[in-house]
């Protein structure tokens, strides 16, 4: 049984981005498509492969690319890789632990060109190592970097520092009406995480502090 929602987020002249809810963790995939020369590229590949294949449909897929290589957001891959034949981009920290070497070396401040549309790549490391996410115009594709509410789920003190530096340096530097599209549920807002981040900051946190943790509580 397909356990698949999707939802056109952007339909304008420019572009079309999709997000197709796919998995037991409910993992966000992104198709972004170039309305003028109708290029594509798949954002994270959770599972069913050939719901994501129907989504580009109509497409010339260009990249997969992966925000990082938890199973949740790679179950579809090796499918994907065999029946698109397109490279396969993502940070060389996650590359160790992917079943197929990216031939797309993805880090801070690589640029994807999708037709006319352009992605930047944000090196945010925290939840995993070479955790990444992707800037295209007033959107951020954001991975498990960023929710609604809270970071993403972080596996030592070290990596929730890292986490806390990745979104405060990087994601709250960009324009505070920037949305958020991460791997998991809802997206969010610049400005809105910014002002509940900063109700955590103000106050005294444990140092060990690390986990699911929420902005709020
Ligand atoms: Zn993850
Ligand atoms: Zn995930």
């Amino acid at each position: 049984m397909s356990t698949y929602s999707g939802e056109n987020l952007v339909n304008n002249d420019k572009m079309q981005i999709e997000k197709i809810t796919l998995g037991p963790y409910e993992t966000n995939a992104y198709v972004i498509v170039c309305q003028e020369t109708k290029q594509s590229v798949l954002m994270d590949a959770p599972a069913e492969a050939e719901t994501l294949l129907e989504k580009l449909k109509g497409t010339t897929p260009q990249y997969l690319l992966l925000t990082h290589s938890h199973p949740d957001h790679t179950g579809a891959l090796a499918k994907l890789k065999e029946t698109l034949h397109v490279p396969l981009g993502a940070h060389p920290e996650e590359a160790k632990n992917l079943s197929i070497t990216p031939e797309l070396m993805l880090t801070e401040g690589t640029v994807i060109t999708v037709g006319k549309l352009q992605l930047e790549v944000l090196h945010t490391p925290g939840h995993t190592g070479g955790s990444i996410c992707f800037k295209m115009g007033d959107f951020l594709f954001g991975g498990d970097t960023l929710f609604p509410g809270g970071p993403g789920k972080t596996f030592s003190p070290k990596g929730f520092q890292q986490i806390i530096e990745s979104i405060t340096q990087k994601i709250f530097t960009l324009p505070e009406e920037t949305m958020v599209l991460p791997g998991h549920g809802d997206s969010t807002v610049v400005k809105k995480a910014q002002e509940e981040y900063l109700v955590f900051s103000s106050k005294k946190q444990r140092e060990d502090l690390y986990g699911d943790v929420l902005w709020l509580s």
